[in-house]
């Protein structure tokens, strides 16, 4: 990956396009997400990716923690779900600001979709 193709935006910037991202989901989602939380930060940790199963130079775009509200029987009194937007990776995957937009749009569906119970193999026979 080479940085110079790398496209940047200002925190705030990237924010906005995160909760834009969240917006533009349909009401019936929204409507469904229940004690979840949407974070940016620049990187994935080193346990993240290791987590993740990605090697220290892979890419992580976004990540889900929590209990997906498939599998909440007897859920109470923990911690919200996470979702993590990480900008500095989706930066290094994109070249252009617009594809920063989609890849946003892209990676805040995914991760929702986990909070809803979908697994990653799921998500690949759908396209997501
Ligand atoms: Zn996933």
């Amino acid at each position: 990956m080479q940085d110079s193709l790398r496209a940047r935006m200002s925190i705030e910037d990237f924010e906005a396009l995160v909760i834009e991202a969240i917006d533009s989901l349909p009401e019936e989602f929204l409507t469904r997400l229940d004690n979840v939380d949407v974070t940016v930060e620049s990187a994935p940790s080193r346990a993240q990716l290791a987590q993740q199963g990605i090697p220290e130079d892979g890419l992580l775009l976004g990540l889900y923690e929590g209990v997906p509200l498939t599998a909440r029987q007897n859920y109470g009194f923990v911690l919200p779900d996470k979702i993590t937007i990480f900008q500095e990776s989706v930066e290094m995957a994109c070249s252009t600001p617009e594809e920063i937009v989609h890849e946003v749009r892209d990676t805040v569906a995914h991760e929702i979709a986990h909070h809803f119970g979908l697994d990653d193999s799921a998500l690949h026979a759908l396209g997501l």
